[in-house]
């Protein structure tokens, strides 16, 4: 085994130092099945953490078909093949609202970048309204919006923030929040039809997962929709995270959160691990969009990424892994809320399906360093969380969907542990 002193040497030689590592000492694994990934020296760790390996890691029925397709054909969209139309057709019916065409990509940076191809051909508009922490994916036009990471590249001269309000961290009364989150969308949208921009999309994430799920008044996100409707923009629902029955409420974020977009982007769950995004919209839209542009992208639409794709759809159904989301995820919030009333530290349990949260603060301000302390408890207990937020200071706790009820007893046992040691 290379050690990860050594390791870590050679990768800082050759990717740099800059990819990010989770934990103070890094985790080198090996191989995972199922829920559990193990590292070089054996050990097993519970993965409390990773979404892309959505129906689990190495999933027998996902390896299964990516493989058979990989040996028969894999070629691009210019020539025909009934495996790409076989896989919309079954992604598209899980879709209402008019949402019955889909444009593919390879990452959720693509299908954003894409989203936002759309609407600014679609509105004729460049101006656009994010989150004030939200990230959204590496292209150039992405990171000019990005709020939420470290990045050089200065936010776009067309391009507005919203503050996302958190319930749970802020005294005032609800309506008046709400009134003054809209009041501040008013003049983003007013500024942007001023500066000349015009407004082209208001692009968000339905669950407001890199913001750490905050509590939003009732009937926030319906309210930005609209208003973003009336001054002309389009909504585009960046479900990379949201998506794919992540809430066990909902195959999808934005009925979870009770909007319907224009555009949905989709990655990181989609392929379980294979490279594979999508952009679900509108007929109307398609065509607009199509009638203007050529588009075509190499990999994208692949027989082997919509063979992965149907094999993750299919797996999801007959496991039915959504419905057991909501079952674990409403067990888990149980003993989530228990613990938020037995430590200080804890303000409040969040979340919904198997995207469960604790947000840690001390005397009223957010408590990072004990977040973060707690997810280094958790290594030690050999279960993989990570932490979310404006502060870092929300537990960010989101395992695979094959996630079981035998698995679920351990999880909540080390969470225990861990916020009692810290
Ligand atoms: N949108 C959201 C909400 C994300 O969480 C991410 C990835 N963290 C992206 C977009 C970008 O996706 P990718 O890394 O596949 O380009």
């Amino acid at each position: 085994m290379t050690s990860n002193a050594e390791l870590i040497a050679r990768r800082n030689t050759t990717i740099g130092p800059y990819s990010p590592l989770f934990y103070t000492e890094p985790l080198q694994m090996v191989s995972a099945k199922g829920v559990w990934l193990t590292e070089a020296n054996g050990d097993r760790y519970l993965d409390g953490y990773n979404n892309v390996p959505h129906v689990g890691h190495s999933n027998d029925r996902v390896v299964r078909a990516l493989c058979k397709q990989a040996a028969t054909l894999n070629i691009n969209t210019r020539y025909l093949n009934s495996r790409i139309v076989d896989y919309s057709e079954r992604l598209l019916s899980t879709f209402g609202h008019g949402l019955d065409r889909v444009f593919y990509g390879n990452s959720g940076s693509e299908a954003n970048e894409l989203a936002l191809r759309i609407a600014r051909q679609h509105t004729g508009a460049t101006g656009l309204i994010v989150s004030d922490y939200s990230y959204h994916g590496t292209t150039i036009s992405l990171a000019e919006m990005t709020t939420g990471l470290k990045t050089r590249e200065p936010l776009g001269a067309h391009v507005r923030t919203l503050r996302i309000p958190d319930l749970d961290r802020d005294p005032r009364p609800e309506a008046e929040v709400l009134a003054d989150t809209l009041a501040e969308l008013d003049t983003a949208i007013e500024s942007l039809q001023e500066a000349g921009f015009g407004v082209s999309a208001c692009l968000f994430d339905p669950l407001f997962s890199t913001e750490g799920m905050p509590r939003l008044p009732e009937g926030l996100v319906p309210a930005i929709v609209s208003r973003v409707r009336a001054a002309g923009g389009l909504v585009i629902a960046d479900e990379v995270q949201s998506g794919f029955g992540r809430t066990g409420t909902h195959l999808w974020g934005h009925d979870h959160a009770g909007m319907i977009p224009d555009l949905v982007t989709m990655g990181k769950p989609m392929g379980n691990g294979h490279p594979m995004s999508a952009v679900v919209t509108s007929e109307a839209m398609l065509d607009e969009f199509g009638s203007h542009n050529e588009f075509f992208n190499t990999f994208a639409g692949n027989p082997v990424s919509a063979a992965v794709g149907e094999a993750v759809l299919l797996e999801m159904e007959e496991e039915q892994l959504m419905q057991r989301a909501a079952t674990l995820g409403e067990r888990a919030l149980v003993s989530f809320r228990e613990f938020a009333d037995r430590h200080d530290f804890v303000r409040t349990a969040k979340g919904s399906g198997l995207f469960l949260g604790l947000d840690f603060a001390i005397d009223g301000e957010p408590a990072p360093q004990l977040a973060k302390q707690v997810v280094e408890a958790m290594k030690k207990r050999k279960v993989l969380i990570s932490r979310i937020g404006r502060n870092e200071s929300v537990l960010k706790v989101r395992p695979p969907l094959a996630f079981g009820p035998q698995e679920l007893p351990l999880l909540l046992e080390a969470l225990d542990g861990a916020l009692s040691e810290v």
